[in-house]
């Protein structure tokens, strides 16, 4: 393989072949690292300068860690790898015929491209919908759904009118699947527990908390035992869990299951997912969601230089299922490709098809139990809790994360407390002429709050 004429914004001196990486997520991240050796250029791209964990972002939202516990600088993480460079910006096209990928309008060239720009939120069509039901993807996700939460709440300490009062305090969480079943348990422990203390007026034990799943159980990946074990927890906690029920409009009230009108100030979206658009910056085959169909060799067109991997794949398994969207499917495919690079590199044959070995499925359900399955063991109950811990703080990229994440866990394990509780672009959202037109001048009194 060798390499063809340098393009606009790479290394023009240089002679090895350029490996451009799209996407440092669980996918990028894993070739770019196994790369760190390789006799190549290698640039990795991301959108964010970070580096983020995404199976704790739900604890974020929930104000019990904070985005810097889960994420870590993108430069930092190959900082030395002397082969491979960052730039931080969208990609928004390839041009397969010249092999360059259009970067911020920087053309960047390629002898061997990855693509591993993941997955977004999907709303069956219902674009509109995204402003009333944030969903949770990224760090500004999380931190955005942490302040409805939060601000709910104050709101909801000054407000005379008790319908309204408990509008606020009600919160939808939408799809009943890993994300949302973590949320469900976290918002209601968040607003049973952590909270309960620290209000006058309000009783947030009132606080009213909707899991809505349109199929009939939670989990749907998992064993049906364990489905049900995480909705009578999730009962247990007091989760309102409705399932077989769709929601059918998400609008400022609050949400719509049919005929029923749920009026709620926050609303979750932990129903869809989307894909990155890579099947249409290809122009090649993609399914209901936009993954990019590939082969065995993770590649969609035959012997190509493209790869496609992580979230915004679809790949089967042997027996013709599709892989599903995770961590560990993501970073096992990070690393055939990069064996799969090296061999391209040294000249050597394509490794043999890509397989993926199961690492099991793993939710938690509030403070005291998760569910695990792997291979024919099921567990539930603290035991498992305790294994989910345990696994996630491994997987956290550098020491210090794991050791702040662990202290984390292990005080609001004793103490229900969440750390994170802090309220951002507070400015426009408390603004006193909003507030005031609102409630009127009065109401803003202290005299006149409600009892
Ligand atoms: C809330 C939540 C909880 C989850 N919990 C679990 C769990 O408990 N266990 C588990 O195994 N999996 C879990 N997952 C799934 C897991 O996080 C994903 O499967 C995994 O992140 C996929 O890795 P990836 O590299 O394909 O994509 P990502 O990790 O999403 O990385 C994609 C990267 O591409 C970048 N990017 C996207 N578009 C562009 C562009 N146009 N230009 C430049 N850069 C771009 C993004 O910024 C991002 O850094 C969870 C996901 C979410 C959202």
């Amino acid at each position: 393989m060798g390499a063809s004429a340098p393009d606009g914004g790479n290394d023009v001196n240089s002679q090895r072949p350029r490996v451009v990486i799209v996407g440092a997520g669980f996918a990028g991240l894993t070739v770019a690292k196994r790369l760190a050796k390789a006799p190549a250029d290698i640039t990795l791209i991301d959108r964010q300068n970070h580096h983020l964990f995404q199976p704790l972002l739900y604890q974020v939202a929930t104000a019990g860690l904070s985005p810097a516990d889960i994420a870590w600088p993108i430069r930092s993480l190959v900082r030395r790898q002397r082969n491979t460079r960052v730039l931080l910006g969208a990609v928004t096209g390839v041009d397969r015929t010249r092999k360059h990928v259009i970067l911020d309008g920087l053309n960047i060239a390629y002898d061997v491209l990855v693509l591993a720009t993941g997955a977004s939120h999907g709303y069956f069509g219902h674009d509109s919908w995204a402003a009333h039901a944030p969903g949770l993807k990224t760090v500004d996700d999380a931190t955005e759904i942490r302040r409805r939460l939060l601000l709910a709440f104050e709101r909801a300490e000054m407000e005379p009118d008790a319908r309204e009062r408990q509008r606020l305090l009600t919160i939808v969480i939408v799809g009943g699947g890993p994300t949302g079943v973590e949320m469900a348990g976290a918002v209601v422990e968040l607003a049973r527990k952590a909270l309960a203390a620290d209000f006058r007026t309000i009783d947030p034990q009132q606080t009213h908390v909707l899991l809505v799943e349109a199929g009939p159980r939670l989990l749907a990946s998992f064993p049906e035992s364990l489905s049900s074990h995480a909705e009578q927890a999730l009962r247990r906690l007091g989760v309102d869990v409705r399932l077989n029920q769709a929601v059918t409009e998400c609008a400022a009230f609050g949400v719509a299951l049919g005929d029923e009108r749920v009026d709620a100030a926050t609303v979750i979206w932990a129903a869809g997912v989307t894909a990155s658009p890579a099947a249409a910056w290809l122009g090649v085959a993609s399914d209901r969601v936009g993954r990019v169909v590939v082969g065995p060799d993770l590649q969609p067109l035959a012997a190509d230089d493209i790869y496609v991997i992580g979230d915004t794949a679809l790949a089967l398994d042997a027996a013709g299922a599709s892989l599903p969207g995770i961590a560990p499917v993501a970073k096992q495919q990070g690393a055939y490709v990069a064996a799969a690079i090296q061999a391209r590199l040294s000249g050597r044959g394509a490794p043999p098809a890509f397989h993926y070995r199961d690492q099991g499925l793993l939710a938690t359900v509030g403070r005291k139990t998760a569910v695990i399955a792997f291979g024919r063991v099921r567990l539930r109950g603290w035991f498992a809790w305790w294994l989910w811990g345990i696994a996630h703080i491994y997987f956290l990229v550098s020491l210090r994360n794991r050791l702040i994440v662990m202290t984390q866990w292990l005080w609001s394990y004793v103490s229900a407390e969440r750390g994170a509780r802090l309220i951002t672009g507070l400015h426009s959202a408390l603004d006193p002429d909003r507030l005031r037109r609102r409630h009127g001048d009065a109401r803003l009194s202290d005299e006149r709050k409600p009892a």
